[in-house]
């Protein structure tokens, strides 16, 4: 088999198995299996780089930075849908359509109507071309290199359909993923996302696309735009659909009779809370792709489709009481105690009352009834006050402005909306968080030894930071509740092998605050050490790239506090990794040290993320845009024509790819 026949045969196998597995949900090889043939064909594309195919299952991964959103006009206009609230509306929309059409005994497809930002997706001769974002309806954004990257959409289609086409569709975050999206920003001291929609909507349009890659978006489609009438209905049209790789929910269903079509309204009235996404509604459209075209469309909406609205789901009940928790961070969030009651299926006693200003601008008291909703489906929360239900001796609410904790007074900077409890060390909440987040999976991963088991040490007092963990020994430990010799060991030989973990991780265990994951990947790489990070000023690392005032600030303000640099002192002696390892800093030079490039275009030798790795390792910056500070553009194939001006006006050497390899060579 030649190379040019083994990769198409790859790329053929890993599309099935994306299929299977994002959309049947059902895989049939292990992810070892899958990662195996993907290294081979990335292997094979790599020496062979005339096959380079951007809908390769390669590509998948993303990488490429999109710094503006070119604005596209649809081909054909993404239009809204009118509503509908009750069976009569549906009644009298059968009717005007009745009349429309001149005929009765409609067909009708009924479908969910998927909460998220619809997407119009467009494939020519059975090949992937653009996505693009609803935006007016008449114009959006291109964002098809952040598409490319959802594995649940097909980037060519092999099989029997139309030739060309629009498919259009909604990209949802599903609960799971956003609730796993959030424990992680919570782990990082961020702030977390209030709901699926709006964080899919903000996936779209983030630059890097290697990020959204890392999101679990998902792509559910429902309608298909095309002049080939080669299908007589919607809902052939949607099978068939499915049947050649795309994800149309199982959940469609064909109705003969309005009756029918309020039976499947009905039933996800109250199913639609077991759904792994969110939807807002029932889309119920003409089957008869005929009948649709005749009907035509008003100047906001198809006639021939209508979504039926689910009522709100909202009720009143007591707020009992405003308390206060304290995060790992020491930022404050404000929680409503309800009066339990009953919403959307599941029992609500808290909610989220986010901060002092929200509080503020509903003007929420205790002893309040209150209107709770259960907004984007998953966290309830607090819309409004029923003022005629306010007791009379009730008074404006006065936020806190000591620690629930530990009494300290809350601090709050201009422009944070959270309060904070600045006592690091002495506020329990905070010293056992740090530990915790200082020994979770993504950090140290420290085996043996839980959350639980953290603050059962702290309040034994064998531990009140997380050097602390190093001093610990298996005859303290024995002692305390639910261990036995065996744990305490494998917690011990797991703290011990955590000295292994790499600097990069132990940075993000030290919990500085905006110091997520990516931002200590971007610190380890660029100071290599914690006594080179930690004796930067302001300055040098506000000059790092992708770091930003804030995150500089944060990490000046931990370094110049005594307690953070003897935890440090003490780390170093029980011989943790606080820099880079030998290893990685191999194929590491200074060749490129204070140049800054610009990659542009497409590459065939090397990928534009390992140009982008050989840049950085060679000691050179990367920078996503042409100014005076760029000293070389590497230019690929199809360059930015305005780049191209932008880097003559300004003299800025133009080089190959070729003249990079020599460069670097
Ligand atoms: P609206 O924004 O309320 O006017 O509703 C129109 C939007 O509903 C479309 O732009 C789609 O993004 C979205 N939608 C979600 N599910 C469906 C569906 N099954 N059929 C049509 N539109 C849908
Ligand atoms: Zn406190």
């Amino acid at each position: 088999m030649t190379a040019e026949e083994k990769i198409h045969q790859l790329r053929e196998e890993l599309n099935k198995h994306n299929y299977n597995y994002y959309v049947l949900d059902n895989a049939t090889i292990t992810d070892f299996e899958f990662d195996v043939k993907l290294k081979e064909l990335e292997k094979l594309e790599k020496e062979n780089p005339i096959f380079f195919d951007a809908n390769s299952p390669t590509q998948r991964v993303g990488g490429t930075i999109t710094k503006n959103f070119n604005t596209v006009v649809h081909k054909n206009r993404m239009y809204s849908l009118d509503n509908s609230y009750s069976k009569e509306d549906l009644l009298d929309w059968e009717k005007r359509i009745e009349k429309g059409l001149g005929r009765s005994n409609l067909e009708f497809t009924c479908e969910l109507k998927y909460d998220g930002a619809s997407i119009n997706l467009t494939y020519e001769n059975g090949q992937f071309v653009k996505a693009v974002t609803r935006g007016d309806g008449f114009q959006g954004d291109e964002v098809t290199n952040n598409i490319r990257t959802i594995k649940s959409i097909p980037l060519s289609i092999h099989q029997d359909f139309v030739q060309n086409f629009q498919m259009r569709g909604e990209i949802i975050l599903p609960i799971d993923g956003f609730h796993k999206m959030n424990i992680e920003r919570v782990a990082n001291g961020e702030e977390e996302y209030r709901n699926p929609r709006n964080t899919a909507s903000g996936s779209l349009k983030l630059q890097d696309s290697a990020e959204v890659a890392k999101r679990p978006l998902d792509c559910l489609l429902y309608q298909v735009v095309t002049e080939e009438r080669k299908y007589k209905t919607h809902f052939q049209i949607l099978e068939t659909a499915r049947n050649v790789g795309f994800k149309v929910p199982e959940t469609i269903k064909l109705a003969k009779s309005i009756e029918e079509v309020y039976q499947f309204v009905n039933y996800w009235d109250t199913e639609r809370h077991n759904l792994p996404y969110e939807t807002d509604g029932i889309v119920i459209k003409v089957n008869n792709l005929q009948q649709q075209e005749e009907l035509g469309y008003t100047a906001k909406a198809p006639r021939w489709a209508i979504a039926y609205k689910f009522k709100a789901e909202q009720v009143s009940t007591v707020l009992n009481e405003i308390t206060y928790q304290v995060g790992r961070t020491g930022a404050i969030t404000p929680v409503a105690n309800l009066e339990p009651v009953q919403l959307a299926g599941t029992t609500v006693k808290r909610a989220s009352l986010h901060n002092a200003d929200q509080i503020e601008k509903l003007d929420i008291r205790e002893n309040d009834t209150v209107f709770v909703e259960k907004g984007g489906e998953i966290i309830p929360k607090i819309i409004g006050v029923d003022f005629t239900k306010r007791p009379e001796d009730s008074k404006p609410t006065k936020y806190a402005t000591n620690c629930p904790e530990c009494n300290t007074e809350l601090v709050r900077t201009t422009g944070d909306a959270k309060h904070y409890c600045p006592n690091l060390f002495g506020c329990a909440p905070q010293i056992t968080g740090r530990i915790q987040h200082f020994i979770s999976r993504k950090a140290m991963d420290i085996d043996g030894l839980g959350g639980e088991t953290v603050d059962l040490l702290r309040k034994e007092n064998l531990i009140s930071n997380y050097a602390d963990l190093y001093d610990l020994k298996v005859e303290q430990i024995i002692p305390l509740e639910r261990m036995a010799e065996k744990s305490a060991q494998n917690m011990i030989s797991g703290i011990e092998k955590s000295k292994e973990i790499p600097f990069e991780k132990v940075l993000f265990a030290l919990g500085i605050r905006f110091v997520g994951e990516t931002v200590a990947k971007k610190l380890a790489k660029h100071f290599k050490s914690i006594d080179n990070l930690m004796a930067a000023t302001l300055e040098e690392l506000i000059n790092v790239d992708e770091i930003g005032d804030r995150i500089a600030q944060s990490i000046v303000d931990f370094s110049n506090d005594l307690g953070n640099m003897q935890l440090i002192e003490r780390l170093k002696t029980y011989g943790l990794q606080l820099e880079v390892s030998a290893e990685s800093l191999e194929n590491q030079t200074n060749k490129l040290a204070g140049q800054v490039f610009v990659v542009s275009g497409v590459f065939h030798q090397m990928s534009r993320n390992q140009l982008k790795k050989a840049i950085e390792d060679n000691g050179g910056k990367v920078s996503s845009s042409i100014s005076k500070k760029t000293n070389f553009i590497v230019a690929g194939d199809n360059m930015g024509p305005s780049k191209l001006t932008k880097a003559q006006d300004l003299g800025i050497s133009i080089i190959s790819e070729q003249d990079f390899i020599d460069k670097i060579n």
